[in-house]
């Protein structure tokens, strides 16, 4: 397998053969491979570069102007440089880019809002929530009351009506509305009604959606929303790390508990990372990617749906789609599907489908994302060959011949679309 990795030149190999080979053996992986993990992207190679730059030799604790070590004018010029692009993305009044992750951008809100033993509602991890909305072992569980809501049992869909009710009957001071799982479009302008009217605020996790809502391909939540929290390294495209956007009155607060708060000195060379994936999410092909992203999806679903499969819910809005496997495969879990997927050189992740009778390390479902074929170009063609290798691997029950064929068609398929 082919690596861009060059070691004559690399400082990796001078230094140390160990660590060249483990990654000389991810670049292989990732090139050899098809990712279909909805939350993973490959970056671009300006993005990469400021990962890897000086900016992480710089400690630069504080916010620009304010800074609590020497020598961070170039530190404060690009954190300005990506607080400016997010608010012009995305409209919103004031942005912190520091978060090292979306979890500690979502951990910083409720630290901002939120006394403990205070009630959140948010979605169920099972019917597609993020353990930082409440899971009982992350920090939102232990400190909060948490109160769930699910999908409706017939449509799989969010029914706000029934939110609506859990809100008026719980009162909580916190209603989450975003999800890690959830292939529908979100109606967030609801979300916000339903907040306002109970007295509570309204947080919106677009930590998947965000080049989505970027490229107004999703509807955004930042008009009515007080915080909106992402990631940066989903469907966004950036460097791995976290954003808060919120409104002004909001802005103090929620930059005091991220620092000094919850975080030392920001990682900048990933904030650097961040301002260039803003500025390339600002650009006409970015949209265009998006679309891609969005036509891919549905024509995987379209595909897996032609040879017999369900999908939950019945298709999708967004980059992402849960595949019910009992339809066509009732005797094989999540886990053996995604094991047997990973033999033959597609990435995918098991995942609880809603309602899901098995446990959630076996799981019926699994979920399939289009952001990182997309970001390599890949269009209809590929999506119908990928539904077919899927469908191959999984009704075969894991038969080595099978899985080793569609294993070479992978990597006829990975050579013709090299990585950014
Ligand atoms: C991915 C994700 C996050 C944050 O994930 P980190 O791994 O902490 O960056 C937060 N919320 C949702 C809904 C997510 O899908």
């Amino acid at each position: 397998m082919t690596t861009s990795i060059d070691s004559s030149s690399s400082s990796i190999a001078a230094v140390d053969s160990e660590a060249m080979e483990i990654l000389a053996a991810e670049e292989a992986r990732q090139h050899g491979t098809i990712e279909l993990i909805a939350s993973e992207n490959h970056v671009s190679p300006a993005v990469r570069e400021a990962v890897g730059s000086v900016f992480t030799n710089k400690y630069a604790e504080g916010y620009p102007g304010k800074r609590y070590y020497g020598g961070c004018d170039n530190m404060d010029a690009a954190e300005n440089l990506a607080r400016d692009r997010v608010k012009k993305l995305f409209g919103c009044d004031h942005a912190n880019v520091q978060p090292h992750s979306g979890s500690q951008a979502n951990f910083a809100v409720f630290l901002a809002h939120l006394s403990p033993g205070d009630t959140v509602l948010s979605l169920d991890l099972s019917h597609g929530g993020h353990l930082s909305h409440g899971m009982k072992v992350n920090v939102s569980g232990m400190l909060y009351n948490i109160v769930s809501y699910g999908v409706n049992p017939e449509t799989e869909q969010f029914d706000y009506d029934e939110i609506h009710r859990l809100a008026k009957e719980h009162k909580p001071k916190l209603i989450i509305s975003g999800a890690s799982a959830y292939p529908r479009t979100i109606n967030f302008d609801r979300f916000s009604e339903i907040a306002h009217e109970v007295g509570a605020l309204h947080l919106a996790d677009i930590a998947h959606i965000a080049g989505l809502v970027a490229t107004n391909l999703h509807p955004s939540p930042v008009p009515t929303a007080e915080f909106v929290t992402t990631t940066t390294h989903k469907t966004l495209r950036g460097p791995r790390g976290g954003l808060i956007m919120c409104k002004e009155d909001f802005a103090k607060k929620v930059d005091s508990r991220i620092f000094p708060g919850i975080q030392g000195g920001p990682l900048m060379h990933a904030v650097l990372g961040k301002a260039i994936a803003f500025k390339e999410a600002l650009q006409p092909s970015f949209a265009t990617y998006q679309q891609q992203v969005l036509d891919n999806a549905k024509h995987l679903a379209d595909a897996l749906k032609s040879l017999g499969n369900r999908i939950v819910s019945g298709g999708t809005d967004n980059h992402l789609m849960l595949l019910d496997l009992r339809t066509n495969y009732p005797d094989v879990t999540g886990s053996d599907a995604e094991g047997w997927l990973e033999q033959a050189g597609i990435i995918v992740n098991k995942n609880m489908i809603p309602f899901d009778e098995r446990k959630p390390i076996h799981t019926s479902g699994l979920r399939i994302g289009t952001p990182a074929t997309t970001t390599r170009g890949m269009g209809s063609n590929e999506m119908d060959a990928i539904a077919s290798m899927l469908d191959r691997v999984l009704r075969s029950g894991g038969e080595q011949s099978v899985i080793e064929g569609v294993a070479t068609e992978v990597r006829t398929l990975c050579d013709q679309f090299p990585l950014p």
